[in-house]
């Protein structure tokens, strides 16, 4: 199903893989288990049919992924722009993973806007850009992994899943659906996981990996963030995280290090809505998480420049990390949630 008027089904895109292409795969700046998954997922299907495919993460992987199968075989376009602007140049076919507009990649924004080939997206992603040729946009879908699952089956080649696409594809739709419990974990989900176990998948290690390699210093990071840095607005079934540059530095943040924090408020009875600030050197960044029916992509689109999904979206605010803070405050009272 095509996801906007320009864009032709994935079918349309079968021919252009028929024979041997160089092909560039990227995703979304600050990637997360469901990108650097997807993305790896399609880095060995399309290896494995004889293409020669580059993968290109616009930032560095987080430690927590850093154990995924080709993990090595990835260019950080931040550490490497060169090998990665000569992939793209040479490339015959680029895949979008996890992202449906490339301002989500950042630095690699105007170099793909420009790119003269044919461009692929496979997400699952509200809004997506007009700028692609081909794809698949399903916002119903848990994860781009199982968007990735779905091509592969599409393609005709679900006896070609390793245990090592599996493994990324597992990955994905674990942490996005939140260990296979918000609303988008339908029953296709759980058949695709079936699947993705006969493939020999340890699905307990995978989830130790990702979820019980914290630091010292991350666990501590965390008990001083909900005791200090939380702030819950019982009249709006809401809470707010506020994350300066000082406070990581205190505790020495890691890239990673910040992930899942914005989930905890939601932990609290009658908690609906939470918020996530972050200073960053060059921005302010937003997360919202909500539960029921509170649109936070429509939050994060009206207020903070953003996007994502229904029950958890992203943005960005251009004011200093303060005012960011008042101006949250400002809206909500003028909101009220439910
Ligand atoms: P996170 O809070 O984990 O950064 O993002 C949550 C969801 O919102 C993800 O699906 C992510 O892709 C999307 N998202 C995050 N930041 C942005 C943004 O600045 N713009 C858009 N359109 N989507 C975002
Ligand atoms: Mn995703």
């Amino acid at each position: 199903m095509p996801g906007n008027s320009y864009m032709q089904s994935i079918e349309a895109a079968l021919p252009l893989l028929s024979e041997s292409r160089k092909i560039f795969i990227t995703t979304h700046h600050k990637p997360d288990g469901d990108a650097i998954g997807s993305m790896l997922a399609l880095y060995h299907y399309l290896t494995a049919r004889g293409h020669d495919v580059t993968a290109v993460s616009p930032s560095d992987v987080p430690s927590f992924l850093a154990w995924m199968p080709g993990c090595d075989k990835l260019i950080n376009f931040e550490a490497q722009s060169d090998k990665a602007i000569a992939a793209l140049n040479k490339a015959d076919i680029i895949f979008g993973l996890d992202f449906n507009d490339f301002s989500r990649t950042k630095h690699m924004d105007d170099m793909l806007k420009q790119a003269s080939q044919p461009k692929i997206m496979l997400d699952h992603h509200l809004h997506p850009a007009d700028y692609w040729q081909y794809g698949i946009s399903r916002s119903d879908k848990s994860s781009t992994c199982e968007v990735v699952y779905d091509f592969i089956n599409i393609c005709g080649d679900n006896a070609m899943i390793t245990k090592e696409m599996a493994s990324c594809m597992y990955v994905g739709a674990m942490t996005d659906t939140g260990s296979f419990r918000f609303p988008a974990t339908t029953a296709s989900v759980h058949l695709m996981i079936a699947d993705l176990m006969g493939r020999g998948i340890d699905h307990t290690r995978i989830h130790e990996e990702v979820y019980d390699s914290w630091s010292e210093s991350r666990m501590r990071f965390l008990g001083y963030v909900l005791i200090e840095r939380m702030k819950v607005y019982r009249k709006y079934n809401a809470a707010l995280i506020t994350l300066s540059r000082k406070d990581m530095q205190l505790f020495n943040v890691q890239n990673g290090d910040t992930e899942g924090l914005v989930n905890y408020p939601l932990s609290i009875a009658g908690v609906r809505f939470a918020t996530l600030i972050t200073e960053r050197a060059d921005e302010v960044k937003m997360s919202f998480r909500s539960k029921g029916l509170f649109d936070v992509s429509n939050f994060a689109r009206l207020h903070f420049n953003g996007g994502g999904h229904f029950n958890a979206s992203g943005g960005r605010s251009t004011m200093s990390f303060e005012e960011t803070i008042s101006h949250f405050e400002r809206i909500l009272s003028d909101i009220h949630p439910k």
